[in-house]
């Protein structure tokens, strides 16, 4: 069953879809993408192509992409082919997305397959409908990870740089330290409204990446002085109160864990391979 909401949100449309196989009580993510003017910022997961509006009377010109994740990326070729829609992302987006990319098991069945197109590089200079705009390459999530700064309206768009204040699972391949370089980046710049793909804030967006940014030094801090402790794993996970979330592991195939974010931790202090 697919889940959407609409809504406008300091005069940019706000695209939600969700997916939830069981019923709605049973909602596995949602996934936002927005539109302003002729620019779309995300394409939302294939999953919900299903649902997505007719823009027939009013086709999109171009797509923004932040990274190449199927729950992004995944109607950009549906735009490009019904609309003519020009689709640009970061020159380590674009190769990933041409070749298609291999998906765990897991992200098959909550976003659908994936299909190879290509897309163009950023030019320097972008636009989001009316309005000038900022890219800013922030890896960490991924290694094409970008957001999209327009000062003149105070809007970031974060990609997946937000999500929640306090983040407990990782995937296999994010980067803590990078993740937390790329949230220093963008508290420099002016900005009020956050549209996070996943949970956006009209107000105070800045305030809630600063308290994710705490929570992240706080937690590299405490998990980095255990590994120089020579703590095991496992024990600095009990001794800092986390649990494994076991339904996640084996549901991810190993993909996304609680333990993946400590051993990130100690690979970067060199504890582990
Ligand atoms: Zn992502």
């Amino acid at each position: 069953m697919i889940y959407k909401t609409f809504r406008i949100m300091d005069g940019v449309e706000v695209y939600e879809y969700g997916y939830a196989p069981l019923g709605l009580e049973y909602l596995l993510y949602t996934v936002h993408f927005f539109r302003i003017g002729d620019t779309l910022v995300d394409t939302g997961s294939f999953k919900s192509r299903k649902a997505l509006p007719d823009f027939s009377e009013r086709p999109p010109a171009q797509v923004l992409l932040t990274h190449y994740h199927e729950d992004h990326s995944g109607n950009a070729r549906y735009f490009q082919q019904k609309y003519g829609t020009e689709i640009y992302g970061h020159p380590l987006t674009a190769p990933v997305l041409a070749t298609g990319f291999p998906i765990q098991v897991y992200e098959r069945i909550m976003f659908g397959p994936t299909e190879p197109l290509q897309i163009q590089v950023f030019p320097e200079k972008i636009h989001i409908g009316p309005w000038e705009a900022e890219w800013l390459h922030v890896p960490g999530h991924s290694d094409d990870h970008c957001c999209f700064y327009v000062p003149e309206k105070g809007w970031l768009f974060s990609g997946d740089m937000y999500v929640a204040d306090r983040i407990k699972i990782w995937r296999k391949t994010e980067n803590l330290k990078l993740q937390r370089e790329g949230l220093r980046k963008l508290l420099a710049l002016d900005f009020d409204t956050l549209f996070c793909a996943h949970n956006p804030q009209e107000k105070g967006g800045k305030e809630r990446l600063r308290t994710k940014l705490d929570f992240f030094d706080n937690f590299y801090g405490e998990v980095a002085l255990h590994a120089q402790r020579g703590t095991p794993l496992k024990e600095s996970m009990r001794l800092l109160g986390r649990k494994e979330s076991y339904f996640t592991r084996f549901m991810t195939e190993g993909d996304v864990s609680v333990e993946n974010m400590f051993r990130d931790v100690y690979r970067e202090e060199g504890f582990l391979l």
